[in-house]
């Protein structure tokens, strides 16, 4: 995978563009504050009922509305959810927008798997950062930035990449590492991730960890303190030095029960489940799906969060947070 760092990246490539964020939530107030600060001026797209309208107008920017969007604009950077963003293309930017204008994005989501489909004349860019947007922006400021993936998918310029690479320096993160991807690999790979590890298989393994404990009698506090209180510290091991380096800064009796359970948990008909969920991805089912579930009015996710919310474990982790803070139990 080819890597780029700030030599490569040169601020001429996207300085005389006239850029356009769309939201100005987690991402969208990082990469505007980044893009100022590094001499830009980009323009913020809110809904005029926007709950960020308030922090985008005491930050400064210059605001509109998305009935405002029109040819002004020629590289336009979508940061607001990505299950909306066909929908707000349809709306707002179809037909109102320049033919050529280069559009960019941070997931490939809504590209790759068709919810969108811009002019042919447009270009298409991907400009992920590896992290939330508080991030992008503290390390900004720290002068280390936060590393990312870019990648092409329509280049009728003839100088995509190196508008993303220009857009990755102006967010920071050619200090850290710019990796060069696909469309296609960045939406796959993100999405399998959060469903099999990061998201979906991390929190029911701590759950379930959690729940077997309590059935058989460990009070609640010192099953939450064997679990999730624990996961960041272990992550951050396994981050730092791999797993293998994890595994020599643990107890001798965590590596020998290690040794003998791992593929009991994540077992061959586990590993068949991770791989029929991939294929489940890859063939764009299961963006059908949550396309689906949006035109559902995200009735089933809705049911989902409230499960989450009144989950045991959710009250016991409450209450551990404020007791290791120092603070009162209610
Ligand atoms: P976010 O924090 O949820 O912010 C979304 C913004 O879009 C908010 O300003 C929100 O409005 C606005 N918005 C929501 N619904 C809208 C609608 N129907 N019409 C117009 N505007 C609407 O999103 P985010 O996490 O920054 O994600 C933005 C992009 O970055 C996504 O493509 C995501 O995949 C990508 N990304 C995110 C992360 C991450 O860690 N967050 C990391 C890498 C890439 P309000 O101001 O009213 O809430
Ligand atoms: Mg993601």
């Amino acid at each position: 995978m080819r890597i780029f760092r700030d030599d490569k990246a040169d601020l001429k490539q996207i300085r005389a563009e006239s850029i356009l964020i769309l939201g100005y939530g987690s991402q969208g107030r990082a990469f505007g504050l980044n893009l100022r600060d590094t001499g830009l001026n980009p323009t913020i797209c809110l809904k005029s009922n926007s709950r960020s309208k308030k922090t985008a107008i005491e930050d400064n920017f210059d605001i509109i509305t998305p009935s405002q969007i029109d040819s002004r604009y020629s590289l336009i950077i979508f940061l607001i959810p990505d299950h909306i963003h066909g929908d707000f293309f349809e709306r707002y930017l179809a037909g109102r927008i320049r033919d050529d204008a280069t559009l960019v994005f941070a997931h490939a989501y809504s590209i790759h798997f068709g919810l969108i489909k811009p002019s042919p004349k447009a270009d298409i860019i991907l400009v992920a950062p590896h992290g939330p947007g508080i991030d992008l922006r503290q390390k900004y400021l720290d002068k280390g930035g936060l590393s990312c993936f870019i990648a092409e998918y329509q280049n009728n310029s003839g100088k995509a990449i190196k508008r993303a690479l220009a857009l990755a320096k102006a967010i920071g993160a050619t200090k850290a590492g710019v990796f060069l991807t696909t469309f296609e690999h960045e939406a796959i790979g993100d999405i399998f991730g959060e469903q099999v590890l990061l998201c979906g298989g991390l929190s029911e393994l701590v759950r379930k960890a959690y729940t077997i404990m309590v059935k058989n009698g460990i009070p609640p506090e010192n099953a939450y303190l064997e679990t999730a209180h624990q996961i960041d510290l272990l992550a951050g091991l396994i981050k730092r030095y791999g797993i293998h380096g994890m595994s020599e800064r643990i107890s001798k009796t965590a590596l020998y029960g290690m040794s003998q359970t791992s593929d009991k948990i994540i077992d061959t008909a586990a590993e068949k489940r991770f791989e029929r969920i991939f294929k489940q991805i890859k063939a764009g089912k299961f963006a059908r799906q949550w396309q689906d579930e949006y035109k559902n009015d995200l009735k089933n996710l809705k049911e989902f969060s409230k499960s989450l919310k009144s989950d045991r474990l959710e009250k016991t982790s409450k209450r551990m947070r404020s007791l290791l803070k120092g603070k009162r139990q209610k």
